[in-house]
């Protein structure tokens, strides 16, 4: 059986430290030995990662949201996977669909960044989803095996065990719409099913897709009941302890 992974996205929040320290505390207090055998992630911006980390007690791990594909020189501004490696970072997202639209990141970029990720012996969460006129027009299926196959090309079999899949359609992120249970679990599906055929299905049935577009308390509970539903990828809730210790608090 897959272990649920509940993860959160802080974005470009929360403006200061002191409020990334109560958030990563909040939320670290509500893991219990009542809590679900569950992961949890938190991705949050580079200058909040080594204090968020000394702030959870080691019952959460503080991802990274991007990484340069390149390892050192002359790249303004990045941050490398040695750098994030050094400092004990293990999980780094790749592939979000506002690093995809707003940076221009390329499906063959993303490609870059998730072979570094793995090449220095860190884990990725690769994202991937479609468009509203994509989903309007049926293309789900079809854009999440193309950012599959393109995000993952090169990655070793052995090394799948360090990749997290994140189904993110792009009209459910902050829109409050979030996707059924029904539709996420359809997609998610057709994921792993793209997963068995580019690997095989014992890999197929050991990674973690993730859910991410607006989950919130309310939305939690059913689209964790679903059988190719792993965990979720949570952007606006995770910054409000009470709500994303609620998702990580799951029941299903
Ligand atoms: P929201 O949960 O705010 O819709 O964001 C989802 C997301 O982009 C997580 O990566």
């Amino acid at each position: 059986a897959r272990k649920p992974f509940i993860s959160g996205n802080w974005k470009l929040n929360p403006q200061t430290k002191d409020e990334a320290l109560a958030l990563a505390k909040g939320i670290a207090s509500s893991i219990t030995e009542n809590s679900p055998d569950v992961d949890v992630a938190l991705f949050v911006p580079y200058v909040f990662i080594e204090s968020t980390m000394s702030s959870v007690d080691g019952k959460l791990s503080v991802g990274a949201c991007q990484v340069c594909p390149q390892l050192k020189g002359a790249y303004t501004g990045a941050i490398s996977t040695s750098m994030l490696k050094s400092i004990g970072v293990e999980w780094a997202l790749a592939g979000h669909s506002e690093r995809r639209e707003i940076y221009g990141e390329t499906d063959d970029y993303i490609n870059a960044q998730c072979l570094k990720i793995i090449d220095e012996g860190m884990s990725v969460m690769l994202c991937i989803g479609e468009s509203l006129a994509e989903f309007e027009q049926d293309l789900a299926g079809s854009v999440c095996a193309v950012q599959l196959k393109k995000g993952l090309k090169g990655i070793n079999r052995e090394d799948l065990d360090r990749v997290a899949i994140a189904y993110e359609p792009v009209w459910a992120i902050g829109t409050g719409k979030v996707a059924t249970p029904e539709i996420a679990q359809n997609v998610h599906a057709k994921c792993r099913a793209i997963i068995a055929d580019m690997y095989d299905q014992e890999a197929a049935d050991a990674i973690r897709i993730l859910y991410g577009g607006s989950v919130t308390p309310e939305s939690v509970d059913d689209l964790m009941s679903m059988p190719d539903i792993d965990g979720a990828l949570v952007g606006g809730a995770s910054l409000d302890a009470s709500k994303f210790g609620r998702i990580i608090n799951f029941k299903s």
